[in-house]
């Protein structure tokens, strides 16, 4: 059996990318392992609550994690992009960045209000890619359940950005 200790080694570390004095945390070799990728996504899918309406996966790599897990939870999957990529009508939010900003975006008929919608993600680092995606979620009358990811960097506190909501990480970096 593979076990999270198994999925962290799984995900390698790549200093000062993208620029000097960040290390990245590299997801791409647990995605060339099978075995590690399996139980990646029934480890997320076994954290989720009952009753999950949609998973939302946030370009690009919460596309990876969450389709499966929305495919192991009978669940919609909700692809949230960068602007300018859906083709229908979207809501967007935009939110700052350490240098700059960025904006999210979901099909406006993606959530219908009470949906029951968990957001999945590969890495939650200083939580302001979910929280963004959160806002989109409540501006379309979902109730957002859960937030599932396979690493926590807890060292950026990210927790204390999505105070009240529920977080279930894989792996954490304390
Ligand atoms: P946050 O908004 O929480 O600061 O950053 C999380 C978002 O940026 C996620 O969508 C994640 O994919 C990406 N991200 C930030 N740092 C890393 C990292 O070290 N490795 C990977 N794979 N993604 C990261």
């Amino acid at each position: 059996a593979v076990s999270n200790a198994d999925i962290a080694a799984l995900i390698a570390d790549v200093p000062d990318f993208p620029k000097p004095g960040v290390t990245f945390k590299d997801i791409t070799p647990l995605l060339s392992s099978p075995e590690g990728f399996a139980a990646t996504v029934a480890a997320l899918a076994a954290s989720a609550p009952s009753g999950i309406d949609v998973v939302c996966g946030m370009e690009a790599r919460g596309f990876i994690f969450g389709a499966p897990v929305a495919l192991a939870l009978g669940a919609a999957f909700v692809p949230v992009r960068k602007p300018g990529k859906l083709p229908r009508e979207v809501v967007e939010t935009t939110y700052d960045l350490e240098y700059g900003t960025e904006t999210l975006a979901v099909h406006a008929d993606a959530i219908t209000p009470g949906a029951r919608v968990l957001i999945v993600d590969d890495v939650l680092a200083t939580g302001g890619t979910v929280a963004a995606t959160a806002d989109l979620v409540r501006r379309l009358g979902g109730s957002l359940v859960s937030v599932s990811v396979v690493l926590e960097l807890a060292f950026l506190g990210p927790r204390a950005v999505l105070a009240g909501h529920g977080i279930d990480a894989v792996t954490a970096l304390v």
